[in-house]
């Protein structure tokens, strides 16, 4: 019965991150670069904090910016709803843990770089940085607290040394990173030196060989977002569709089902 109690309470507290996330991610794309308390992308002033209230204020602006009448984008009430669902089911999963507040934290920060991918194609260094230091240094306490986060795979005998946390995870991020470097140096500017350090990022909150997992979801995810926006004449096919997301969303999937997808995949082997 309780577990039910806090699934609603993680619900409601997700829905206002993910409002939070919204105001971040404006304020990193605004130019110049301005924090306000607002969903507006189109005028910079503070909307009065009622209508910040996750959907509810959507409803009560009726989709519009009270000040200055432009319409609020979709995604923005897409990402209240998902980060409350999504905390509701990391609780129910994880119950009140280290498990919980560590994939809180790590899905907060993809979120605010999805946000900032949809609407500006750009994944700012104000994020990525401190999230380089901040994963690394929580991959530290993992590793001194003799902690292993519900992603982290144990490795076969020859690849036994990989099973220290941190160093696990070094891989992991300098993987994605060389991965997608590869990538950007043979398609020629086809994805940006941004998606390159995102995917060290992912790598580094994942390990290794979670890293390929988020990759490899997030290029079918990619890809068949790409194939449906084609065929619904929502993008031609020279417009830039921004990778981030994908790798983002690939990230999380490999968080939470990465073990699963990874015994599947490998079962015919074993
Ligand atoms: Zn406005």
């Amino acid at each position: 019965m309780y577990i039910y109690i806090w699934c609603f309470l993680f619900f409601l507290i997700g829905l206002f991150c993910g409002s939070l996330v919204n105001v971040i991610a404006g304020g990193l794309i605004r130019e110049p670069r301005s924090f306000v308390i607002s969903n507006c992308r189109e005028c910079n002033g503070n909307w009065p904090l009622y209508l910040m209230a996750p959907i509810l204020g959507f409803i009560l602006s009726r989709g519009r910016c009270r000040l200055c009448r432009s319409k609020i984008k979709a995604h923005i009430l897409i990402v209240e709803l998902f980060t409350g669902l999504l905390f509701a089911y990391l609780v129910c999963r994880y119950g009140l843990s280290w498990e919980l507040s560590i994939s809180i934290v790590y899905s907060l920060l993809l979120l605010i770089l999805i946000v900032t991918d949809i609407e500006k194609m750009l994944l700012p260094n104000a994020v990525i940085y401190p999230g380089f230091v901040m994963v690394l240094i929580l991959s530290m306490a993992v590793m001194l607290l003799h902690f292993r986060p519900p992603w982290s795979f144990l490795l076969p005998e020859g690849l036994a040394w990989l099973n220290n946390y941190l160093l696990n995870v070094i891989v992991g991020g300098l993987t994605g990173f060389i991965l997608l470097l590869m990538v950007v140096i043979v398609s020629r500017g086809g994805m940006a030196l941004g998606d390159v350090k995102l995917a060290g990022l992912i790598g580094l909150m994942v390990g290794f060989p979670m890293v390929l997992v988020a990759l490899f979801v997030a290029v079918i995810l990619g890809g068949l977002t790409a194939i449906v926006l084609l065929i619904a004449r929502r993008k031609g096919k020279k417009d830039p569709i921004p990778f981030g997301p994908f790798l983002c969303l690939g990230g999380m999937v490999a968080m939470l089902w990465g073990k699963t997808l990874l015994a599947w995949y490998l079962a015919p082997l074993m």
